[in-house]
C-alpha cells in the first residue's frame, strides 16, 4: 500500500481499530515501511509485545539522546533480547550537539524554555526527523490520558513533516495505566524498572522525575518550569495532535 491511497474511510476504519489489528495492519501493508518509535516507555513495552505477537519481522527504533537513564538502556537491551530483533537508535548529529554544548552549556534547559525547547531539538527531534524519513507508518505510544494536550490524540492520521505524509498512530491512545500494567505484568514483560521508582514518562535524565501522587503522568517532566505549562512536550508531537 502507499501513503497516498490513505483515504478518510481508510482512517475511520483505523481509528476504529483495536491495538493489535492495527499494530498488524500497518505491518501488513507497509511492512520495512512502517516501525514502531518507543522511548521506552511503558506503552512502547506493550506495543513491542502486540506486534510480536501478529507480526514475524517489524522494524523498531529509539532516540537516543545520549542522557537517558541507564535503566532505559538496560529496557532496550532486554526488549532486543526477548524479541530478538535490533532496536534502531537514531542519535543527535555530533557536531550540532558539540555546537549546543560549546555555546550553552550542558544544562542549558534550566536557563528558559527557549533552551530546553533547543536542547530537545537538537537531542530528540531532529534525530526523530531522520528516523521519519525512513517510514510511512510511524507507530508510537501516545495516549488519551497522558495530559490535557494529549487527550485529542487520535489512533490513525495524517501528518506532514519537512513536506513528507506519514500515517502517525497511537494505538494505545486510548487504553489507561491500569490496562498497560495489566497487560504487562499478565504476560510477564520486561520494563523500564524506572516506574518502580515513582516515574510515570520517562525523557532524559534530570528532565524526567518521580511523581507526586495525584499529578498528571507527564507533569514531572521539566518540573522547574511553570505549573501552567501543561503542554510538557519535547517537540516530537507538537505539531500532529489533532482531530
Ligand atoms: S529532555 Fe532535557 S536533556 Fe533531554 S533533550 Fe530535552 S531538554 Fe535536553
Amino acid at each position: 500500500m502507499k501513503i497516498e491511497e490513505i483515504t478518510q474511510q481508510t482512517l475511520n476504519k483505523l481509528n476504529s481499530m483495536p491495538a493489535d489489528k492495527l499494530i498488524k495492519w500497518a505491518f501488513e501493508n507497509f511492512r520495512e515501511r512502517a516501525a514502531i518509535g518507543t522511548s521506552f516507555q511503558l506503552t512502547g513495552t506493550v506495543i513491542l509485545d502486540l506486534a510480536s505477537r501478529h507480526v514475524k519481522k517489524f522494524r523498531v527504533f529509539t532516540i537516543d539522546t545520549l542522557r537517558l537513564h541507564p535503566e532505559t538502556y538496560h529496557a532496550i537491551k532486554a526488549s532486543e533480547k526477548k524479541y530478538g530483533l535490533t532496536i534502531e537508535r537514531f542519535m543527535p548529529n555530533n557536531d550540532t550537539l558539540r555546537n549546543m554544548l560549546d555555546r550553552f552549556g550542558e544544562y542549558l534547559f534550566f536557563t528558559d524554555k527557549a533552551k530546553q525547547e533547543y536542547c530537545c531539538f537538537v537531542r530528540k527531534v531532529e534525530p526523530n526527523k531522520r528516523a521519519l524519513k525512513t517510514l510511512d507508518v510511524w507507530i508510537t505510544g501516545l495516549r488519551k490520558d497522558q495530559s490535557d494536550y494529549r487527550k485529542a490524540v487520535p489512533k490513525a492520521s495524517i501528518i506532514e513533516d519537512d513536506g513528507k505524509k506519514i500515517l502517525k498512530l497511537a494505538p494505545l491512545a486510548d487504553w489507561n495505566m491500569d490496562k498497560i500494567w495489566e497487560y504487562i505484568r499478565g504476560n510477564n514483560l520486561p520494563y523500564n524498572k524506572l516506574f518502580d521508582m515513582g516515574y510515570d514518562s520517562i525523557g532524559c535524565i534530570i528532565c524526567s522525575t518521580p511523581l507526586v501522587k495525584g499529578e498528571l503522568p507527564r507533569s514531572g517532566r521539566w518540573r522547574w518550569f511553570s505549573k501552567e505549562d501543561d503542554k510538557k512536550e519535547c517537540g516530537i508531537h507538537t505539531n500532529t495532535i489533532k482531530n
